[in-house]
């Protein structure tokens, strides 16, 4: 299968270089040619099928020729067999209709874990094959961080570095990067901000010079197109267990870069039975504005208690933008030429958005109250993000009588243990334990770089690790 920009103008790319490149060289993202569909029989057979063998048949039509289906079984197997739960994804049903899908039984506590243990193993094979050794480098604020260094602690051919902005994460999140002992894996505490740690790794993919000769850098950031692919198969999966393709169902998503609900759109174009997709955001909404008022405007970035989630502009939601301006992609590159200015869909595209996503905003006050309403009510503990996902298909569903008759399926995407301040502002309760794997977390011993915000002497730090 080939992929192309959505941009239209840079060379297509085959599923192996496509993965191991970030942005298309004209500044767009790589997409399919032409996706993969299902028919009902074809979706129907796939019922009861454990989710390695499921993930292999919806993968498989990607890769074409750069794996064989031993090569491509063997790296799903790989990458779910760190996960603590047996069904990998379960379904929990919090209400008359109502489901989550638990995607935080993977190693750091939070769905990133799907893209990126499927990531790292896939890194990893390709460049065994290649012969070749690349250094992955990324800027956390928090959850892609300890997800990205848990994907690539065991690769060979990878040497990872990840910056985080020193005293601005939370202890969780830190020590769950800075307790990994592999010899691989190195974080950089920057004295800096966020935004600071995202302008050094911009500044370092810009000029790789200072690197060892024959290393280049690989960035593992939302747009790879391996960790949209591997967040579809949990919507296939999901939906499988609750009828489809005899039932059709919704999903409500927590949204931040538009990638895990862009998966969802992905599995319905692809022919599962999804009646509408819902964009449930925190108080950083460019996205509910879009859809609600064709206003793509971005606004200051607010801090919020689903900290996952803030963000001024999601960046795959220019795959989705894509597909409404009929791959058109030097219609794409205009509507984008200057990110900073408001943007507005023209009237076919908005409509075609809107037969499939509804949107909702949810703001911090209400997030707390839903964490205890639905802890009341079905003595199920939300993490934040999943309740702003609960609450907007609430929302959504009370609009309509199909709605309420469908399934609906909310996705969680982090486990409350990991936003242990949120859950207590919402209810009494003594500790939230974390999960029997991580709890020394706060025994282990760290290890991490603190430097200044300073280009050279990042670089200096990096090179003679990478020769030591
Ligand atoms: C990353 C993240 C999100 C947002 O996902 P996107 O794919 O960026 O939309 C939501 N919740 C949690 C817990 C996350 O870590």
């Amino acid at each position: 299968m080939k992929f192309i920009s959505t941009r239209g103008r840079a060379p297509s790319l085959s599923f192996a270089d496509t993965v191991l490149t970030g942005l298309a060289t004209d500044g767009g993202l790589y997409v399919p040619e032409s996706l993969p569909t299902f028919s009902r029989a074809e979706i129907a057979a796939m019922a009861g099928l454990d989710y390695e063998e499921l993930a292999f048949r919806i993968i498989q039509p990607f890769v074409g020729e750069d794996l064989s289906d031993d090569e491509l079984r063997g790296i799903i197997g790989r990458a779910y067999s760190t996960f603590r739960h047996r069904a990998v994804a379960p379904l929990v049903q919090t209400d008359t209709n109502e489901w989550i899908l638990e995607l935080f039984h993977g190693p750091t506590l939070a769905f990133k874990d799907f893209a990126l243990q499927f990531l790292g193993q896939l890194f990893d094979h390709l460049l065994k094959k290649r012969g070749e050794r690349v250094v992955v480098m990324g800027a956390t604020s928090g959850d892609t961080g300890s997800a990205a260094i848990e994907g690539c602690r065991h690769c060979d051919n990878i040497d990872i570095f990840i910056l985080h902005p020193h005293k601005r994460v939370s202890e969780v999140q830190r020590r769950q990067m800075t307790t990994v002992m592999s010899d691989n894996v190195f974080n950089i505490a920057l004295e800096g901000n966020f935004d600071d740690c995202q302008n050094m790794v911009k500044a370092s993919f810009a000029d790789q010079s200072f690197l060892p000769d024959g290393r280049r850098l690989v960035a593992v950031n939302s747009i790879n197109w391996a960790r949209i692919m591997a967040q579809i198969v949990y919507y296939f999966y999901a939906a499988l267990r609750l009828g489809a393709p005899e039932k059709t169902m919704n999903f409500s998503v927590p949204t931040g870069n538009f990638g895990d609900i862009y998966a969802g759109y992905l599995a319905r174009q692809m022919g599962l039975p999804i009646d509408q997709l819902v964009i449930a955001t925190n108080a950083n909404d460019i996205l509910h504005r879009c859809i609600s008022d064709n206003d793509h405007s971005p606004r200051p970035l607010v801090h919020s208690l689903s900290p996952s989630m803030d963000i001024m502009v999601s960046s795959n939601f220019e795959r989705l933008l894509f597909d409404l301006y009929d791959r058109d992609g030097a219609a794409v590159a205009e509507l984008l030429a200057d990110r900073s200015a408001p943007m507005h869909l023209d009237e076919g595209a908005l409509a075609r958005a809107r037969e499939v996503f509804a949107s909702c905003r949810v703001d911090d006050r209400r997030t707390v109250e839903v964490i205890r309403e639905v802890f009341e009510s079905s003595e199920y503990l939300l993490d934040p993000h999943t309740a702003i996902g609960v609450e907007a298909a609430r929302r959504v569903r009370l609009g309509s009588q199909e709605g309420r008759e469908q399934p609906m399926v909310c996705l969680s995407t982090a486990h409350p243990a990991k936003f242990p301040d949120a859950v207590a502002r919402a209810l009494p309760l003594e500790k939230i334990p974390l999960p029997a794997h991580m709890q020394d977390l706060f025994e282990r011993a760290e290890r991490m770089k603190v430097l200044p915000n300073d280009l050279s002497q990042v670089h200096e730090f990096m090179a003679t690790a990478l020769v030591t």
